[in-house]
């Protein structure tokens, strides 16, 4: 699965901070995210006092290509068609658990 699949389902970026921080005045900065999953840049004015100023997204192409053919439903729906099934959480932990046993 495309990991950009998850912003869209989420409505929500993986957001880390990329590169420094830029003064652009006094009382005034400019910080850049990046989104782990699907590149997505966004760019952010702040006051020194945490006041949002402004925000500004790029988004990569694969990702806007997404988001004009998936809607976030949709975009559930395809990780929900990418899963692998289990009925029941033992079935998913029996043969990882017998194997950490014998390790340890
Ligand atoms: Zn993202």
């Amino acid at each position: 699965m495309k990991q950009l699949v998850l912003c869209r389902a989420l409505n929500n970026h993986a957001w880390r901070v990329r590169g420094p921080t830029i003064v652009l005045a006094k009382n005034t900065r400019r910080i850049t995210l990046e989104c782990l999953r699907c590149g997505a840049v966004r760019v952010d004015r702040w006051q020194m006092n945490g006041v949002q100023l402004s925000r500004s997204y790029h988004l990569e192409d694969n990702y806007r290509d997404f988001l004009s053919d998936h809607n976030q439903a949709a975009a559930r729906s395809v990780i929900l068609e990418e899963s692998r099934y289990v009925t029941s959480i033992h079935e998913h932990r029996g043969p990882r658990a017998k194997d950490k046993r014998k390790a340890s």
